[in-house]
This record gives structure tokens, C-alpha cells and sequence, in this order.
């Protein structure tokens, strides 16, 4: 409500806003008209019959809160955003990658478009490796359908960074399931997460789930390794400001063998 509310109107078949200025402010930052096109497939398709405010506005995409009403599912839906300065930086990620190499354009409505299309296809790997992640539903262009990890009361599942961790155990514990999840994403999935980090894993049910995983790459891209270091630097970075140093820290060169 806070944001502004989206209702699916059985009888008009489309999607209503409240129009309050704040409100329109906030969604039409990614909700131009050709967004809303692809979102009211969303619902036309059955999927959802609410979509609700955000979850995250970030530099590159909003995750919103959807609902439908008649299975009583929540889900998130992450719709990209079209700014050229921020497909700038992300191009060193798909330059080179041999599943993209068709796709030079610098178009930046394409370029979202080849964007979420990576996040849902690897998103597809990870679930299908089982690899703790948001369940991959539904793409339509740059919106991108998922499982909503929620701790109940429609709240969203902790971000690492900011589970309250019960004891040194826990903290312990998670570590060696993120560098046990790295290992399976490699050799398993063949994927490096490229952007691991205690912003883009979510403490969910008990387990660490990897999210945002857009601009991971597979091992024959030349810059694969040099994402892996970087991962598993973020993650010992983390661990070791939650206490680990001298207890329980591997070094990076042990973690990058394993
Ligand atoms: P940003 O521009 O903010 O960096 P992003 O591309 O990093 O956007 P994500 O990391 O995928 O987007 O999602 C942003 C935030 O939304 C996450 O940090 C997480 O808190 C929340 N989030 C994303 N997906 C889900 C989900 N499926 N369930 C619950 N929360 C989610
Ligand atoms: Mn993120």
C-alpha cells in the first residue's frame, strides 16, 4: 500500500494503480508502458492477481511483492532497469561469454532484455542443481517471476548481511555452506556467481539462498577465475568481521582449490 498498489480487475482484464503522486513517482522509475505491457501478461497468464510495493529499489532493478489471491502463493518479481551508464559496467560480463555471443547490441532496452534472460537462465541452473535459490517461475522481457523467501507475515527472508546470528556455531556453519555452494556452483551448475556477497544471499528456513545471479559466468569466460577470487574474497571479507579471524578462516588460496 505503501508504494502503490497494482490489482488485476477481473472484469477489465488490466491493471489499476492508485494514482497519488508519491506513489507514481516510485513506480514509474521501471514501470513505463512497455514494462506494464509484459507485467499484465503476468497476470492475464494467471500467474499473479496482485502486484504490491517493492521489496528493494536498487540501482539496476526493483523487486516487488505479488500475490495470487486464489492459490495464496507470494512470489517476487524483479523488473530491470533501463539505464545505460549501469550496462556500461555490466558489458565486461556478457563480452565474451559464448551463450551471448550473438548479442553485441548496446541497446539498452535489449540489453535488460538479455540481462534478465541470463538471471532466469541461471537462476534455472542453480534450481535445477539444487542449489538453494528462489525458485524460477515466470520470464516476459525484463520482468523476471520468482519464489518470494519469506519469513511469514510477508516479510522478506534476511539478507547474510543482516541475519542475527544465534553463536560463533552459526556463523561457523554458514561459512562452510557458502564455500560448499561455490564448489557445487562451479563444478556442478559451471557457473561462477560473480557477485557473491553478503548483499546477494539470503538466509532462508535455516539455509544460506543464492540470489541475483544475472551477471554469473560460466568457466570458459576469460574473466571466470578473477570473479571467483573476487567471491571468495567478499565472503572470507564477511565472515572475518563476524568473528572467524583466527578461529576459523580458510585462506582464499585454500577455498580457490577446493
Ligand atoms: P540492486 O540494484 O539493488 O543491486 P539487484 O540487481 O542487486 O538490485 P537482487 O539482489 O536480485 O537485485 O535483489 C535485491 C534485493 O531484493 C535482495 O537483496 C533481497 O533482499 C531482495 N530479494 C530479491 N529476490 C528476492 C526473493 N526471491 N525473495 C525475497 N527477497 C528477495
Ligand atoms: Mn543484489
Amino acid at each position: 500500500e505503501k508504494y502503490g498498489k497494482y490489482v488485476n480487475n477481473d472484469k477489465q482484464k488490466s491493471v489499476k494503480t492508485i494514482n497519488d503522486k508519491a506513489n507514481r513517482a516510485t513506480v514509474d522509475q521501471v514501470l513505463d508502458p512497455r514494462t506494464i505491457r509484459f507485467v499484465k501478461k503476468l497476470f492475464s497468464n494467471g500467474l499473479i492477481t496482485e502486484m504490491n510495493g517493492t521489496i528493494s529499489t536498487g540501482k539496476e532493478a526493483n523487486v516487488y511483492h505479488c500475490y495470487n489471491k486464489d492459490t495464496n502463493i507470494e512470489y517476487a518479481l524483479k523488473i530491470y532497469k533501463t539505464s545505460i551508464l549501469v550496462f556500461k559496467d555490466r558489458s565486461r560480463y556478457i563480452a565474451n561469454e559464448y551463450r551471448f555471443q550473438n548479442n553485441t547490441s548496446t541497446n539498452p532496452r535489449k540489453m535488460i532484455k538479455l540481462w534478465a534472460e541470463k538471471e532466469f537462465r541461471n537462476l534455472n541452473r542453480l534450481y535445477a542443481n539444487n542449489i538453494p535459490c528462489p525458485k524460477p517461475i515466470e520470464l516476459k522481457s525484463h520482468a523476471l517471476l520468482m519464489e518470494y523467501l519469506t519469513k511469514g507475515n510477508h516479510e522478506p527472508s534476511p539478507k547474510l548481511k543482516d541475519y542475527d546470528f544465534k553463536n560463533l556455531d552459526q556463523i561457523i556453519f554458514f561459512y562452510h555452506q557458502m564455500i560448499i555452494y561455490m564448489r557445487r556452483m562451479f563444478q556442478e551448475c559451471k557457473l561462477v556467481h560473480a557477485d557473491l556477497s553478503e548483499y546477494n544471499s539470503i538466509i532462508h528456513n535455516g539455509k544460506l539462498y543464492i540470489i541475483d545471479v544475472s551477471q554469473s559466468v560460466e568457466p570458459e569466460h576469460p574473466m571466470s577465475l578473477d570473479f571467483l577470487r573476487m567471491d571468495i574474497k567478499n565472503i572470507n571479507d564477511f565472515f572475518t568481521k563476524k568473528g572467524l579471524k583466527d578461529i576459523a578462516i580458510i585462506s582464499e588460496k585454500s577455498i580457490f582449490q577446493f
